[in-house]
């Protein structure tokens, strides 16, 4: 046996594989780009059967001559995207609706305004949103008829991503593990399994679902014609969880910020189930011997599509990288501040119908000024989850980047000195594969714990230390805090 950890991680855009040693090197990726379908404005779908193929042959491209390496297999996955399969043939009966697709909106409405927020909330520590699975679960039974036809012979099985892969991975185990299934809307935050009352509550059969397991562990075992022998599953884990334990963030209070497209950021909760007050979400982190240690989140909807924004739309930029040089060729904004609303507010002040704002514009304002206010308002964004979270009872002791934007060491600076914390940029900014091998190595017996494993498999970070002055942040925050008020 082995002592590599192979990691599926599959996304929105693209699903790869990668093969880590216990130290955390990288020694092998393979990527392929997935389809997106969009039929209708809101609508946003993948199609499941080429999630797999694409899984698959990326696996057997980094598995090439070097199977017999592999001690256990990690997945992590993008969350919350559903797939409706048939049991007896194993083929997908629908597109899978992505986590994006907002077409369960009106009866995420109608449900609220019929009271059902607060215990759903309380339950699950989720609020009524389309993004999350249980109603698009609900209206794929309703409006598919294949579902409905399977849901009705029995053999439907509804799964997130991370089940439809383990489906095809091991010959037919139906499985979720907790931090997965803590999106759904259908499992209590303190609950081994889905709740029969929610799954009425959305339509949906528990006989469709799958079973609730640990994050890491024995969790199954690789068909031995996937990769010439049995490999052991060590791991499965949502994608923002793994990015989490991948910046080792193990401890309550530590927090990891992802800029990508948005910003998400979760705060280690240890195994106090999170209440939120400020319209943030509980979530499970990571599930070990049934054991669950819970995460606050707290997303922001635009991080690195406001800098696409002005390199595509606006065209005031070149590329990404060049808001650097920009923002430091000058020594403020010139009072210019931007409110990234361009769809909608996230946490915590959920406005979607809140729009962006540049404010503060004079004759001197130029593309410096307007790229250098558009990296401040990261900084400004999480501010505000900051404050969310610290009223929640989960102030932050640092703040660990990762994501495209992260890059950027000029926001990474502008973070430390309007968050007054300590930011780390971690030099390997693949934490969500990290995070799955890291679980994956202890799910295998490598590490006896995932202190152990961070301590092995991380490698060094860069900090950024607060350096700015009172005055000047209390004004930023100031003048930030006024055009928000116009979004
Ligand atoms: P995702 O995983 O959501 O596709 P990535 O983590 O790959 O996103 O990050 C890409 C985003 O980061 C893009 O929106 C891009 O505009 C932004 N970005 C990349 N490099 C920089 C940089 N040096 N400065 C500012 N923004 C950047």
């Amino acid at each position: 046996m082995g002592e590599n950890m192979l990691v599926l991680d599959a996304g929105t855009t693209s699903t790869r594989a990668m093969l880590f040693d216990p130290s955390g090197r990288m020694l092998a990726v393979a990527q392929a780009d997935l389809t997106q379908h969009y039929p209708r404005p809101g609508w946003v779908e993948h199609d499941a059967a080429e999630i797999w193929q694409r899984t698959l042959s990326c696996m057997r491209e980094v598995a090439r001559g070097k199977a017999g390496t592999i001690a256990a297999v990690g997945i992590t996955n993008q969350r919350e995207t559903v797939v409706a399969w048939d049991r007896t043939s194993g083929a997908p009966l629908a597109r899978a609706i992505v986590w994006q697709d907002r077409r369960t909106a009106a009866f995420c409405a109608e449900l609220k305004a019929a009271g059902a927020e607060g215990a759903v909330q309380e339950s699950t520590g989720l609020l009524l949103d389309p993004y999350f699975s249980a109603t698009k679960m609900r209206w794929l039974l309703r409006e598919d008829r294949q579902v409905a036809a399977a849901a009705q012979a029995g053999t439907l099985a509804l799964g997130t991503v991370e089940s439809w892969l383990v489906w095809n991975l091991t010959g037919g185990a139906h499985l979720s593990d907790a931090s997965n299934a803590s999106r759904t809307l259908l499992l209590p935050l303190d609950g081994a399994r889905f709740d029969p009352a929610l799954c009425d509550l959305f339509g949906v059969p528990a006989a469709a679902l799958p079973e609730v397991i640990d994050t890491h562990g024995a969790l199954g075992m690789i068909a031995a014609k996937w990769l010439g022998r049995p490999v052991p599953l060590a791991a499965l884990v949502g994608d923002q969880q793994s990015a989490t334990i991948g910046q080792a963030c193990l401890a309550p209070g530590e927090t990891k910020a992802t800029y990508g497209t948005g910003a998400f950021v979760l705060t280690n909760m240890g195994q106090t189930i999170p209440r939120s007050a400020n319209r943030l979400l509980g979530t499970v982190l990571y599930q070990e011997s049934g054991m669950r240690t819970y995460a606050l989140e707290g997303s922001a909807f635009v991080a690195g599509s406001l800098i696409q924004y002005l390199r595509d739309q606006l065209g005031l930029i070149g590329n990404a990288a060049e808001t650097e040089a920009l923002a430091r060729s000058i020594t403020d904004s010139g009072e210019v501040v931007i409110v990234p609303a361009l769809a909608g507010l996230g946490a915590p002040h959920w406005r979607p119908e809140a729009r962006g704002v540049i404010s503060g514009l004079s004759f001197a304002s130029g593309r410096a000024e307007i790229a250098r206010a558009a990296l401040e308002a990261m900084a400004h964004q999480t501010h505000d989850l900051a404050q969310a979270f610290a009223r929640d009872g989960a102030p932050w002791t640092a703040l660990r980047i990762d994501g495209g934007m992260s890059a950027n060491d000029w926001m990474a600076q502008d973070l430390a000195d309007v968050l007054e914390l300590e930011v780390e940029r971690p030099a390997l900014v693949e934490t969500t594969a990290l995070g799955a091998a890291m679980l994956a190595a202890v799910g295998a017996g490598l590490y006896s714990g995932l202190a152990e494993a961070a301590a092995a498999m991380r490698g060094g970070a860069t900090r950024f230390i607060p350096q700015m002055e009172d005055d000047v942040r209390a004004a930023r925050l100031n003048r930030y805090a006024r055009a928000l008020g116009a979004a």
